[in-house]
C-alpha cells in the first residue's frame, strides 16, 4: 500500500512539473505590432495556405478585386483579423504566451512601445523602415539603439519604392548597423500580389532576388543580415547567396502560411537539402491575422523532409545563435 502511495505521489509530482514546463521556445523573427487598419478597413480575412492566387481581369482595377478577396473569404477556415488595435495586440500577446514564443516585433514605434511594455520578456523592439520622405536619419536611429528602444533594424521594406538593398540612399543605414552590431531584416520577397496596383507603384518583382544583396554584404562584412521572406521564389539566386555569404540567414515570413503547402515545402526543402538549415529561422510576418503565427508555426511541425532537430533548429536556435543570445537567456526561454 506504501508503495503504492509512493508511486502516485511521484507521478503526481511529474506531472505538476510537466504541467509547468513551458512548450519548447520559438523565436518569431518576423512580427509585426500594428495598428488594426494597416491593412485596410477591418476586419479583413484570409483564406490561407492560398489555393489559387487571386487573380485580375485586365480591365478590373485591382485594389477592388483584392479588396471583395479579403471582405468575402470563399474558404471554410477563414482568418479574421480583430477590429481595434488593443484587440491585435492582445490577442497576439496571448498567443506568444501561450506558445512560449518570443518576437521581434516592428511597426509604429508608439505601437511597439506599448507592445513592449505589456510584454517586455517576449517583445523585441524591430524598427520598420523605408526610406522616403518620413525616413529616420541614422543618427536618429543611433539615438533609439543606444536607448534601448530597438534591437534589430527591421523590417526594411525598401523593396515596396523599388529601392534595391544595395542603393547608395541606404548605405549610411547598413554603416549604422555593422559599426553598432544591430541585426538587419530586409524584406526581399513577395509583398500582397499585385503589390504595385495596392498603391505602392514602385514595388518590382525583379527585387525578389537575394542576389541584390551581394554588394551590400561586401561593403559591411561584420554585418548580422538575414533574409525576410527568404527571398522566395528565386531558390537559385538565394543558393548562391547563402553558399557566397555564410554569414546570412533567412526568415520564412509570410511565405510559411500564405503560399500553396506544397510549394512552401519544396522551397523549404531546397534551402534545407542545400545544407544550409541552420540559417533559416522562423518569423511568422503577423500584421492584423493573430492565427497566423500559429498556422505558421503548424507548417514547420509538419513539413515531412524536417527532422525534429532541424525543426528545433528552425523554431529556435538558429535565431538565438543569429541573435547572440546569452546561455542564461536561453535557458530562462526553456523555463530551466
Ligand atoms: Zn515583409
Amino acid at each position: 500500500m506504501r508503495t503504492l502511495i509512493t508511486v502516485l505521489i511521484i507521478e503526481l509530482t511529474a506531472t505538476v512539473i510537466m504541467a509547468q514546463q513551458p512548450p519548447p521556445p520559438v523565436i518569431d523573427m518576423h512580427l509585426h505590432a500594428l495598428p488594426a487598419n494597416s491593412q485596410g478597413p477591418p476586419p479583413l480575412a484570409l483564406c490561407v495556405p492560398f489555393r489559387d492566387i487571386p487573380m485580375r481581369d485586365a480591365k478590373d482595377e485591382w485594389p477592388r478585386v483584392f479588396g471583395a478577396f479579403l471582405k468575402n473569404p470563399q474558404c471554410p477556415d477563414p482568418m479574421w483579423s480583430p477590429t481595434s488595435d488593443e484587440e491585435v495586440m492582445t490577442q497576439t500577446l496571448e498567443i506568444l504566451k501561450r506558445r512560449n514564443i518570443i518576437g521581434v516585433a516592428s511597426g509604429p514605434l508608439e505601437l511597439v512601445r506599448r507592445w513592449r511594455a505589456a510584454a517586455p520578456d517576449r517583445v523585441i523592439p524591430g524598427l520598420m523602415f523605408q526610406l522616403g520622405p518620413q525616413q529616420l536619419s541614422p543618427d536618429a536611429i543611433r539615438d533609439l539603439h543606444e536607448r534601448g528602444e530597438i534591437a534589430v533594424l527591421g523590417e526594411v521594406t525598401n523593396q515596396y519604392i523599388g529601392i534595391s538593398p544595395s542603393d547608395s540612399a541606404f548605405e549610411p543605414y547598413l554603416a549604422l548597423a555593422e559599426q553598432r552590431d544591430i541585426p538587419v531584416g530586409i524584406h526581399i520577397g513577395p509583398g500582397p500580389p499585385g503589390a504595385p496596383y495596392l498603391g505602392t507603384d514602385r514595388y518590382r518583382a525583379a527585387l525578389h532576388s537575394p542576389l541584390l544583396l551581394e554588394e551590400a554584404l561586401l561593403r559591411h562584412p561584420k554585418l548580422r543580415l538575414y533574409v525576410m521572406h527568404a527571398g522566395w521564389p528565386m531558390i537559385d539566386d538565394l543558393l548562391a547567396l547563402l553558399w557566397t555569404h555564410p554569414q546570412v540567414y533567412v526568415d520564412v515570413g509570410v511565405i510559411s502560411y500564405a503560399l500553396p503547402r506544397a510549394e512552401f515545402d519544396r522551397f523549404l526543402q531546397r534551402i534545407v537539402e542545400a545544407g544550409f538549415s541552420k540559417r533559416v529561422m522562423f518569423g511568422s510576418d503577423q500584421m492584423v491575422w493573430p492565427a497566423a503565427i500559429e498556422r505558421a508555426i503548424e507548417a514547420i511541425e509538419s513539413a515531412p523532409f524536417l527532422t525534429a532537430a532541424q525543426r528545433r533548429d528552425i523554431l529556435y536556435n538558429n535565431a538565438a545563435r543569429f541573435l547572440r543570445f546569452s546561455d542564461t537567456e536561453i535557458a530562462k526561454h526553456h523555463g530551466r
